[in-house]
């Protein structure tokens, strides 16, 4: 192809540098009729006119339309393939939650209209509460916290505000080194010190460990289950009752109950808190940073210090809001969290209902079972046990030829799949996190099956490929830590010269 064509038409090769400037003068992007009324005097509207944007680019509606659809291809999304981000549980967005999250009545309420005219919405949110109540076993629930982290500082508070009700706060929090690094970072803001709880060879929590480390000082053990190696902790009942006999509180970090739901409860396997994240679990968006929703549910106990304002049911039948509550940690999130969030949660509930979420959990696992049964021969397996929804290889094998965790899912782009999880979990060196979720089919999992064998396989006998991927992408390796620092995000007009 002619240099010119493909320079004019970048989204034919993805790899040739672009025009991206495409602004001439006079050019304009819309019609309007012909002024019917006298125009404004811009004087008298003393200066709160805008002036006109210096730079602003000037182009016809097709290129700006063009524009903005050429960009849109050049992200990747669920809904452009599959994500197979470890720990993150990217499953597919049902539409349904969408067009649920639209509807006028829900699309269109303000947080301060009375209560009496928001009853369908408090109705969301007691739904909401109940089914997950019943998902997870316990007692009471906050649908306040816009995410997982922001959950368990919630909890957290609330352990604390337990603890100093029945004399005294302590000051340590135990965490396992499989912990996902928002466990330390929440206990830390929450005024605890943390304290490193190794796993043992198998990759769980070692018991004898647990024992010596759990004092009258340690509030809470901060436990996922399964574990970020996707192991079920099977002591669990075990763990409980160590952490109970001194005094302590079990929090269950639920970023991986899409392993569970349907299956097995943590309110009957001993967790006195635990927090969800609706945005893996429970299929809404997750992407861009949010907004998401990391509900708080909890054992009796700990219901007085809920957050305010929690949901109650008055005498007439009709719900209201309660700010009433002594003993509360207070407000951790402006009005009634992130209520479209939630409403797409409980759209995904009742679509799928018991039966389907128990299927979902169930296709998980077989999917994630599936991918490391086949990749067991091409990758390192450093923790054999079974495990449920997510699969954690190495990069040992591949090391060995200069080819590391990075470089692989760097090279997997090519291959038309978003990156796994890149080295975490921290106890596996140059872990591969792979958690394929429920959404993906038999097809699509053949497809990333044999793009991993293939790199594996690159990876022996022409390393230099898989070093210097992505091949096909606009940007090949950017400086990770300067996008993360010091993004671009917006367009600013080129000074003129
Ligand atoms: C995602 C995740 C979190 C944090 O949740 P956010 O919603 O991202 O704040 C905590 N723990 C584990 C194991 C996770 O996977």
């Amino acid at each position: 192809m002619a240099d010119h064509i493909k320079k004019a038409r970048p989204h034919v090769n993805q790899n040739e540098d672009l025009i991206f400037e495409r602004s001439s003068a006079g050019k304009c992007a819309y019609q309007l009729p012909p002024l019917d009324v006298p125009p404004a005097d811009t004087g008298a509207l003393g200066g709160f006119t805008r002036d006109e944007i210096p730079g602003f680019p000037e182009v016809s509606e097709m290129e700006i339309v063009r524009h903005f659809t050429r960009l849109s291809t050049w992200n990747y999304g669920v809904d452009t393939g599959a994500y197979l981000l470890g720990s993150c549980t990217m499953k597919y967005n049902p539409k349904i939650n969408e067009l649920v999250a639209r509807l006028k009545g829900i699309a269109n309420v303000h947080p301060y209209q009375p209560q009496e005219a928001s009853q369908g919405c408090l109705k969301v949110l007691k739904l909401l509460s109940e089914s997950l109540l019943e998902i997870t076993g316990m007692d009471a629930i906050t649908l306040q916290p816009a995410a997982g982290a922001h959950g368990e500082m919630t909890a957290l508070l609330m352990v604390h505000a337990y603890l100093a009700s029945q004399g005294n706060p302590r000051h340590k929090v135990l965490i396992p080194d499989s912990a996902h690094g928002t466990n330390a970072a929440s206990a830390a803001m929450a005024g605890y010190k943390t304290l490193n709880l190794p796993s043992n060879s198998e990759g769980m929590v070692d018991l004898a460990t647990l024992e010596r480390l759990m004092d009258d000082d340690v509030a809470a053990l901060m436990l996922t289950n399964p574990n970020t190696l996707g192991i079920f902790e099977e002591r669990i009942a075990e763990i409980a009752r160590i952490v109970h006999a001194r005094g302590g509180l079990v929090y269950m970090d639920g970023a991986n109950m899409n392993a569970l739901v349907g299956v097995s409860r943590p309110g009957d396997f001993g967790v006195d808190v635990l927090h969800l994240n609706l945005h893996k679990t429970f299929s809404t968006p997750h992407g861009g940073g949010g907004p998401g929703a990391g509900p708080v549910a909890v054992r009796k106990q700990l219901e007085p210090f809920l957050p305010i304002p929690t949901l109650i049911e008055k005498p007439d039948g009709s719900l209201a809001l309660d700010y009433d509550r002594p003993a509360s940690i207070g407000r951790v999130r402006a009005f009634y969290g992130n209520f479209g969030v939630l409403v797409r949660a409980l759209a995904y509930i009742l679509a799928n209902g018991a039966e389907g979420l128990r299927e979902s959990t169930e296709e998980a696992v077989l999917n994630s079972v599936y991918v490391r049964k086949n990749l067991e021969d091409s990758y390192e397996l450093p923790y054999k046990r079974p495990a449920l929804h997510e699969c954690v290889f190495s990069d040992k094998r591949q090391a060995q030829h200069g080819v590391h965790t990075g470089d692989i899912a760097k090279r997997l782009i090519d291959y038309g799949f978003h990156p796994y999880t890149v080295s975490f979990p921290l106890i596996v060196p140059g872990a591969l996190m792979i958690e394929p979720t429920e959404s993906e089919s038999k097809q699509e999992l053949d497809l990333l099956i044999d793009a991993l064998r293939s790199i594996a396989r690159e990876a022996e006998q022409e390393p230099e490929t898989v070093l210097h991927a992505p091949h096909t992408t606009r940007i090949a390796r950017v400086d990770e830590v300067q996008a993360a620092r010091r993004p671009i995000l917006r367009w600013k007009p080129e000074p003129r010269t």
